[in-house]
C-alpha cells in the first residue's frame, strides 16, 4: 500500500494538535491541513493565526476527504472520536494519535474497529509544556525532542515509514518501541515525576500556618522541580487511570526507596544517605554517557584540539603527574571488596578508571567522589556485591572488563558487561576460555567479543593456567576469579607483566604466593582497607623526563611516579643514554615501590637500545624517538615491532613527524635508526594518539621553530591537565579548541 498526502486532519486543536499542525504547515509536505476541535473557537483562533490552512465544520465530510488523520485530544476522549470517525475512512487513510499513554488508546481502537485498519499506528512525542490550548501552539516545539511509534502488528511498513518522516520533517527524533514498554518507561520518566510534583506542591499548600513563607523563600530549584504541578489537572487525571497499573508500580517502588531514606535520616545512617544521594547523582551522567554511547570523561569526540608549541625553553620546579590508570582501576575493586573504608589519593580520573568506578556503584557500593584525585570507598566485603540493576556499561575500558569478568563469574548474581563501539570490537575470549575452564557459564557475541554475559551462582574451581601469551589483564582476572574459586589458582605467563594485581592484593593483605613467574592464589582470605596514594604514571612522567633531559637549563623533580620494575624500562634506557637522573626518597606504597625522580639537563648519546628493555618501556617510545633525535650520534631500535599496533602506527607517525622537523630518521619493519641533530618546526599529525602528540609537544624545546600538532583531543582522556602542566614546569605550548 502506498499512501499520498494531499490533506491532514488534525483533530484537537490544542497545544500538541496546535504545534504539529503549525509545524506541517511551515513545511508544506502533507498537504492542506486541516483542524477540527469541539470548541469551535479554538479552530477559529487556529486560522486566524495561521496554524491550520482551514477549519472544519463538519467531522464527518473532513474525515472522509483526509489522507492523513492525527488524533491529538485528551486520552480519555480517543474512543469518542475513534467511534465517530470509523464510518468515513478507507483503507488508504493513516492515522495515528498523540496520548501519552498507549495501551489504552490501543485497547480503544479494537473496541471500535474489531480488525486495526493497516494505517494506523499510534504514537506519542515526548515534548510538551504546562501550557494548553492552540493559541501556545509552538512550531519549534518538536525539535530535538523524540517521538516514540507503536506500531502494531496489523500497522503497515509504508504507514510507519510516512509518519517517520513526517516527525522527522518536525526536527524530531523518531524511535519505535512495543507498546507496554512504552507504557512502563512513560510511567517512570514522565507520569511519576508528575505525581510527585503535583502531591508536593499540594502537601506544602496545606501547611497550616507558614504556607505563604514556604511559596515565599521558595528557591529557583524548587520552582524548576514542581513547574510540572503547573500541567493540565484533566489531562493528568486522565493519564492516571489510562495508564493505571505501571503508574501504580512505579509509585510503589518510589515510595519503598522514600521509606528506606526516612529510616536512613531516622537512624542517622549516614551510610544508606550518602549511599543513595552518591548513586543518584552518578546514575543521572552515567545513563547520558550509555544513551550517547560515549566514554566518561567530558566527551571531546567532536572537538578538534591542536597544541602550539613556541620553540625553546627549559623546565624546572616540582611537578606530579597524574596518577597511574592500572593502580588506579585496581584500587577501586579491592576497595570495593575491603572489609572497611579505603582512602584513594591521587586517583587518575581518567574516563577508563571511571568506568570501573561507576561499576562498583551498580552493584551497591557507596563510593564518594572523585574530588581532586580522592576517593572513598565504603568496601562491602568479598561476598557484599549486590546485582546491578542492568547492564554494567565500562565505556572504553578494556581493562575493566576483563578484570570485572573475573570477578562477576563468581558471583551469586547474572551480570552483563558492555561497552562503546570500539571495546564491542574487542576478543574477550582470552578471559571467558580459561574463566569457563574454572566452572564459569559466560555467553559472549560473535568471536568471543562483548556483551559479556555472565551466569551467578556457579561454584568455580581452582586451576593451573599457563597463558598462552603474556597479559597482565588476563593474569589479574583469573586471579581475582580465584579469590572466590575451591583450591588454589595460579597462573605462569610466558613473559613478564605488570604485576600490580598481586602488589595491591598483597598491599590489602591477601596471600599471593609468587614463584617466578608463577602467581598463585586461594579463596578464604579477606581484604582489609587500606589507604592508597595511586602512583603518578612513570609513562605519563616520561614526556617530562625527556623534557628535562633535552633542555639545557632544566631541573627538575616528578613526585611520588611509580616505578614498579615491570615500569622502569625509560629510566634505564635514559641512563644509557647518558642522562642525569636519580631516584630520591624510594618507598613502597600499597605494594608498590614508588619514588621522586630527579633530572637535570645533560647531554644525550645515541645507543642500541637493548632489546630486553623494550618491553618495559613499550609505552614511552615516541617520548624517546624525541630524546635520540636530541642525542649526539645514532640511536637504533629494534625488537619494538609491537608499537606498530598501538593507537597508531607509532613508528611511522614519529618518522612522519620528526622528518618534518628536518631530523634524519629511518623506519625499520621493528624499530627506526635516529640521527641526532637540529630540529625545526612544521605540522604534525598525531592520528589521536595522545603519546605522539605529547612527544612533539616536548620536542618543542628543541625546536627551532613553532610546532603545531593537529588532533590532540586525546591527551584529556590519558593525561587530563597535561598542557597546563607543561606551562607550569616551561613548556611554551598552547592549546587550541574549534
Ligand atoms: P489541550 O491543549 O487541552 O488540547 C486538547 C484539545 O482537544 C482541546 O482543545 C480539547 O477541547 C480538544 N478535545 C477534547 N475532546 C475532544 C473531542 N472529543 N473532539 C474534538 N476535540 C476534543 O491538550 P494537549 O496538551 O494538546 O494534549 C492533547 C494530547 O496530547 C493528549 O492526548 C495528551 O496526552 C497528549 N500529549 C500532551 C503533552 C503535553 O505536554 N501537553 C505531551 C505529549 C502528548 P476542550 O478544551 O474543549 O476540552
Amino acid at each position: 500500500m502506498s499512501y499520498k498526502i494531499n490533506t491532514t486532519l488534525i483533530i484537537g486543536l490544542g497545544l500538541i494538535g496546535g504545534s504539529l499542525a503549525k509545524v506541517l504547515r511551515h513545511n508544506r509536505q502533507f498537504g492542506q491541513i486541516i483542524g477540527f476541535d469541539r470548541d469551535s473557537d479554538e479552530t477559529q483562533l487556529g486560522v486566524e493565526s495561521g496554524v491550520i490552512d482551514s477549519a472544519a465544520t463538519s467531522l464527518p465530510d473532513a474525515v472522509s476527504i483526509a489522507d492523513l488523520i492525527i488524533l491529538a485530544v485528551p486520552v480519555k476522549a480517543m474512543e469518542n472520536v475513534l467511534t465517530d470517525i470509523a464510518p468515513f475512512i478507507s483503507e488508504e487513510t493513516l492515522i495515528t494519535d498523540v496520548g501519552s499513554t498507549k495501551a489504552n488508546v490501543v485497547a480503544a481502537a479494537h473496541r471500535v474497529f474489531g480488525t486495526i485498519p493497516t494505517g494506523f499506528v499510534p504514537g506519542h512525542p515526548i515534548a510538551g509544556s504546562e501550557k494548553s490550548g492552540v493559541a501556545a501552539a509552538d512550531e519549534t516545539l518538536f525539535e530535538q525532542h523524540k517521538v516514540i511509534l507503536t506500531p502494531l502488528a496489523e500497522s503497515s511498513s509504508a504507514a510507519v515509514t510516512i509518519l517517520t518522516s513526517m516527525w522527522q520533517s518536525t526536527g524530531a527524533e523518531v524511535l519505535v518501541m512495543e507498546i507496554d514498554k512504552h507504557d512502563e518507561v512513560l510511567a517512570a520518566t514522565s507520569h511519576l515525576p508528575h505525581m510527585l510534583a503535583f502531591s508536593l506542591v499540594d502537601t506544602l499548600a496545606q501547611e497550616q500556618d507558614n504556607n505563604t513563607d514556604i511559596f515565599r523563600y521558595a528557591a529557583g530549584g524548587f520552582r524548576d522541580f514542581t513547574r510540572i504541578a503547573g500541567s493540565d489537572p484533566t489531562m493528568w487525571h486522565d493519564i492516571c487511570l489510562a495508564n493505571k497499573d505501571a503508574l501504580l508500580t512505579q509509585l510503589d517502588r518510589f515510595t519503598t526507596g522514600l521509606a528506606n531514606l526516612r529510616t536512613a535520616i531516622e537512624c542517622s545512617d549516614s551510610e544508606t544517605m550518602l549511599g543513595t544521594f552518591t548513586r543518584a547523582r552518578a546514575a543521572r551522567e552515567h545513563f547520558s554517557r550509555i544513551l550517547s554511547g560515549t566514554a566518561y570523561s567530558q566527551d571531546m569526540s567532536d572537538k578538534q584540539v591542536t597544541f602550539r608549541a613556541q620553540p625553546g625553553g627549559s623546565v624546572s620546579g616540582k611537578i606530579r603527574v597524574p596518577g597511574d590508570k592500572s593502580i588506579s582501576h585496581r584500587s577501586i575493586m579491592l576497595g570495593s571488596l575491603a572489609d572497611g573504608v579505603t582512602e584513594v589519593t591521587g586517583f587518575l580520573e581518567g574516563e577508563d578508571s571511571l568506568a570501573t568506578l561507576q561499576s562498583f556503584r551498580d552493584m551497591g557500593v557507596v563510593i564518594e567522589g572523585p574530588n581532586d584525585g580522592e576517593v572513598t570507598i565504603y568496601g562491602v566485603g568479598l561476598n557484599g556485591l549486590k546485582e546491578p540493576p542492568g547492564p554494567l556499561y565500562v565505556g572504553n575500558s578494556g581493562t575493566s572488563m576483563r578484570l570485572l569478568s573475573g570477578l562477576l563469574a563468581a558471583q551469586a548474581f547474572d551480570t552483563e558487561l558492555t561497552g562503546d563501539a570500539s571495546l564491542t570490537k574487542r576478543p574477550m575470549g582470552r578471559v571467558a576460555d580459561p574463566l569457563r575452564l574454572m566452572g564459569a557459564e559466560i555467553e559472549t557475541a560473535e568471536n568471543g567479543r562483548p556483551p559479556l554475559k555472565i551466569k551467578g551462582g556457579q561454584a568455580l574451581s581452582g586451576i593451573h593456567y599457563d597463558m598462552p601469551m603474556a597479559s597482565a589483564q588476563v593474569k589479574s582476572c583469573l586471579l581475582l576469579a580465584g579469590l572466590y574459586a575451591d583450591g588454589e589458582t595460579s597462573v605462569t605467563e610466558p613473559a613478564p607483566t605488570r604485576d600490580h594485581t598481586e602488589r595491591m592484593l598483597t598491599g590489602f593483605g591477601y596471600p599471593v604466593k609468587q614463584n617466578g613467574s608463577t602467581a598463585a592464589v586461594s579463596a578464604g582470605g579477606q581484604l582489609h582497607a587500606s589507604r592508597i596514594d595511586v602512583p603518578a604514571d612513570i609513562s605519563s612522567a616520561t614526556f617530562f623526563m625527556v623534557a628535562a633531559a633535552i633542555a639545557p637549563g632544566s631541573d627538575l623533580t616528578l613526585e611520588h611516579v611509580g616505578i614498579n620494575p615491570t615500569r622502569i624500562g625509560i629510566i634505564n634506557i635514559l641512563r644509557l643514554m647518558g642522562a642525569d637522573l636519580e631516584l630520591l626518597n624510594e618507598r613502597e606504597v600499597g605494594g608498590e615501590p614508588v619514588a621522586d625522580i630527579h633530572i637535570r639537563y645533560a647531554p644525550l648519546k645515541g645507543i642500541h637500545i637493548p632489546e630486553d628493555q623494550v618491553p618495559l618501556a613499550i609505552d614511552e617510545f615516541p617520548a624517546l624517538f624525541v630524546a635520540a633525535a636530541c642525542a649526539e650520534g645514532t640511536t637504533v631500535v629494534s625488537g619494538a615491532e609491537e608499537l606498530r599496533v598501538k593507537e597508531s602506527d607509532r613508528i611511522q607517525a614519529m618518522v612522519d613527524g620528526l622528518k618534518t622537523l628536518g631530523v634524519d630518521i629511518e623506519g625499520t619493519p621493528d624499530g627506526a635508526i635516529i640521527k641526532g641533530g637540529p630540529m625545526g618546526g612544521g605540522v604534525i599529525e598525531s592520528h589521536d594518539d595522545h603519546r605522539i602528540a605529547m612527544s612533539f609537544c616536548v620536542a618543542s624545546l628543541r625546536a627551532t621553530d613553532t610546532i603545531t600538532i593537529n588532533e590532540c583531543a586525546n591527551v584529556a582522556t590519558s593525561f587530563p591537565g597535561f598542557v597546563e602542566l607543561a606551562q607550569t614546569a616551561g613548556i611554551k605550548v598552547e592549546k587550541e579548541e574549534g
